[in-house]
């Protein structure tokens, strides 16, 4: 599933035709786009491993590139075979010892003019060995060399053939990954096949640049990165691969730039407000603006009022004030006569909003409501019947605003907080409570998840982008500190005296495994122990709490009862609780830079200086000592995610599944960061040219575009 579908579904779903709907997949991909069963000597059994594997199709096999290499034209006599290489040897058979217990194996001498060898068989069937291997005969047998008992020696050779086939069997085989019961032979076999059914497509890159980087077309590129010759063939930057990740990363930003213009050319709505409702908050408010949440708001309201779609998101680190900036564009769409909604991923945090935005809702003299799945009974109906009478006019919520039954009057502007945790469907079906024929709705998605550029344009390339890049004014930098787990004692002291003082801390435990179970573990030891030391001050979250013992946790630590809160990495992301000033964190080094960070934010966020303390046990890695570092000497989110990138690699940021960014197969940012940035153009370049995708180059791009199953999303998302 295409994630630019996701943060753009609510409006994509209303898409009339998209460009390239109007074709089907082109024949000249028919081929590949056939089960893998379709493939002679793969049946249902096979088929289920493959597409487990690799994936359902023949065109899965062929983006299934292989890791290693087997040179079979290695091909010594016996007396020079060296041990542990796998080697084709030409031999003689010279006799057969089947084995006298069933459980000890079948033998086969061999010989050339050097000398014997044995061929070792478990569980042989003696017909089928007497047919392959027949006395007397020359037979080239291949494997890996063994030594036994001062003799060569192979098990279970991979190949046997008779000397004519020498010359098929002496090349150098590719390596795939595999997976548990299925042969190495049966994939090769499939893989071939699925190569073979590749056919010369019209080259959809840039003639200038295809040139410049000296690549081959891309069913040649197909063959080359199946036929590695060397190991330098199998590196990620080889021609043929650097091409193939190209098309990749092309077909990805062809189709987000596609949604994005299609989207654009899209009427939405003009939304127009006087302005007087925002003037009445920011009058209120005991703040300024930040210059970033100003530029935010000029850029969402000249959105509102073009007679296009509002698609943005607006970007930017925890604490950075986005709820403002929300609550401001919500006023807008209040202001020219329609509602608002704002939906949060979780309960707590409608709340948190909802208790946020009423004071600046009465200030403003609107009618705010929350709706979430504990609104239950008369106190829902009233909520619904006053929606949809227009008598309110922004609802707070979770999920629960996406049920059937609830109807806006007039919807015109969703804000989606926090937006990963959202399902494409869940958008969807948004996106269907807004009037279609006054223009749809206008989507605004706030993320606090510090996404690096480069990646940025990967999951989010067909929105627009605003972000919030400073803090408020009168925050005070976190004051953040390393320190070794030996001092463990020294540091509860200290917090002891913290909280004596009034002061609240919030205690995350170590990341032992990723695993919510053993993390737990170590969460209850540690709240055990303080608890030991300072009595019932101290509340304990974690992710196998019920929703709502979490809430009443997180409910007593925002009101103060409890001092102290330890939690497991579930912590809330946008849980605001201006009071807590310490953050304490165990095992720093198990965690990742923009985690830490993101934990970082949880502090911080009122007037009193807030520390962080970063437990660790020693002794550091070069990579944990960097973290570290960059955490101690920066508090810019998106420096943090752009060193983050560098130190792990993209496919570890954040949990690659947690982040919501979409995962390549042939692709891989952390080497092909440039080919990303060609293909934005490229692509940009194509949409400019020809909206509609139509003449011949059109054409090309269309093949990509079905190669690359970019239109599934679209598709799904129509009938959405
Ligand atoms: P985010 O949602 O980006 O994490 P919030 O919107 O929750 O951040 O803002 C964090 C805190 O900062 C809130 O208490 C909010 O009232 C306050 N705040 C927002 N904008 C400003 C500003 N311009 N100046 C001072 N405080 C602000
Ligand atoms: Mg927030």
């Amino acid at each position: 599933m295409m994630l630019h579908i996701d943060c753009a579904g609510a409006s994509v779903s209303r898409l009339p035709a998209l460009a390239l709907q109007s074709g089907m997949r082109p024949e000249i991909l028919f081929a590949l786009f056939k089960p893998v069963t379709a493939i002679s000597g793969v049946g249902p059994r096979f088929g289920k491993l493959i597409e487990a594997l690799a994936g359902p199709q023949m065109v899965d096999l062929v983006w299934h590139l292989p890791t290693g290499l087997i040179d079979r034209r290695f091909s010594p006599k016996i007396a020079e075979a060296p041990e542990g290489r796998i080697a084709t040897l030409v031999v003689e058979v010279e006799a057969h010892h089947p084995p006298r217990n069933p459980r000890l194996p079948y033998k086969v001498i061999c010989a050339d003019a050097t000398g014997e060898m044995t061929i070792v068989f478990f569980h042989a069937k003696k017909d089928w060995l007497e047919k392959a291997l027949p006395i007397g005969e020359l037979r080239a047998v291949s494997g890996t060399i063994e030594r036994y008992q001062d003799k060569i020696q192979i098990t279970h050779p991979d190949r046997i053939v008779p000397l004519g086939e020498l010359d098929q069997l002496a090349t150098i085989e590719p390596v795939y990954p595999l997976t548990a019961g299925l042969s190495p032979r049966t994939l090769v076999k499939a893989i071939k096949a699925a190569t073979e059914a590749c056919r010369s497509l019209p080259e959809w890159i840039d003639t200038a640049y295809i040139k410049k980087q000296n690549w081959p077309s891309w069913l040649d590129a197909i063959r080359a990165a199946h036929a590695p010759q060397t190991l330098d063939d199998l590196v990620p930057t080889t021609p043929a691969r650097a091409r193939l990740a190209y098309d990749e990363l092309l077909a990805n930003q062809l189709a987000l730039a596609l949604v994005r213009s299609t989207a654009r050319r899209q009427r939405g709505r003009v939304l127009k407000g006087d302005g007087r409702l925002r003037k009445s908050v920011l009058a209120a408010l005991p703040f300024r603006l930040t210059e970033s949440q100003h530029r935010a708001v000029g850029e969402i309201e000249r959105d509102m009022a073009s007679e296009f779609r509002l698609q943005r998101l607006l970007q930017g680190d925890v604490g950075s004030g986005k709820t403002l900036v929300a609550f401001l564009a919500l006023l807008i769409a209040v202001e020219a006569g329609a509602q608002g909604a704002l939906m949060a991923p979780t309960e707590l945090l409608a709340q948190q909003h909802f208790a946020t935005l009423s004071p600046y809702a009465e200030t403003a003299g609107i009618r705010l409501e929350v709706l979430t799945g504990r609104v239950k009974g008369a106190a829902r109906a009233k909520v619904l019947a006053d929606l949809e009478a227009g008598e309110i006019d922004i609802l707070v919520g979770t999920h629960a605003l996406f049920q059937d039954d609830v109807a806006f009057r007039d919807l015109a502007l969703a804000v989606i907080d926090e937006q990963h945790r959202f399902g494409v469907h869940q958008r969807v079906a948004l996106s269907a409570k807004a009037d279609r024929d006054k223009g749809g709705l206008d989507v605004l998605v706030m993320t606090a998840t510090p996404i690096p550029r480069t990646l940025l344009l990967t999951s989010y390339g067909d929105m627009d982008v605003s972000r919030l890049a400073e803090k408020p004014a009168g925050r005070q930098p976190i004051d953040t500190r390393a320190m070794p787990l030996e001092r463990l004692e020294e540091v509860v002291d200290g917090i002891g005296r913290a909280i004596a003082s009034g002061r609240r801390v919030y205690w995350l435990c170590p990341l032992v495994a990723e695993s919510e179970v053993v993390d737990l573990a170590a969460a209850e030891a540690r709240h055990a122990f303080l608890v030991e030391r300072f009595g019932a001050q101290i509340g304990l979250v974690h992710g196998r709490l019920k929703s709502a013992q979490r809430d009443a946790a997180m409910q007593d630590f925002i009101e103060g009862k409890t001092r102290i809160l330890v939690a497991t990495t579930v912590i809330e992301v946008g849980v605001d609780v201006p009071e807590a000033t310490i953050m304490v964190i165990e095992h720093a080094e198990r965690f990742g830079l923009a985690q830490l960070h993101q934990l970082r934010g949880r502090v911080g966020r009122g007037r009193e200086k807030s520390s962080c303390l970063l437990l660790y046990a020693g002794p550091l890695g070069e990579t944990a000592k960097a973290r570290i570092e960059t955490l101690r000497t920066t508090d810019d989110g998106f420096r943090i995610a752009e060193e983050d990138l560098r130190l792990r690699g993209p496919g570890e940021l954040l949990g690659t599944r947690q982040s919501g960014l979409p995962e390549f197969k042939l692709a891989d940012l952390s080497v092909h960061q440039e080919l990303l940035a060609a293909a934005r153009d490229q692509a940009k370049l194509a949409i400019e040219r020809d909206p509609g995708l139509k003449g011949t180059q059109g054409e090309a791009y269309r093949t990509l575009l079905y190669l690359f199953r970019r239109d599934e999303g679209v598709r799904l998302l129509r009938s959405g």
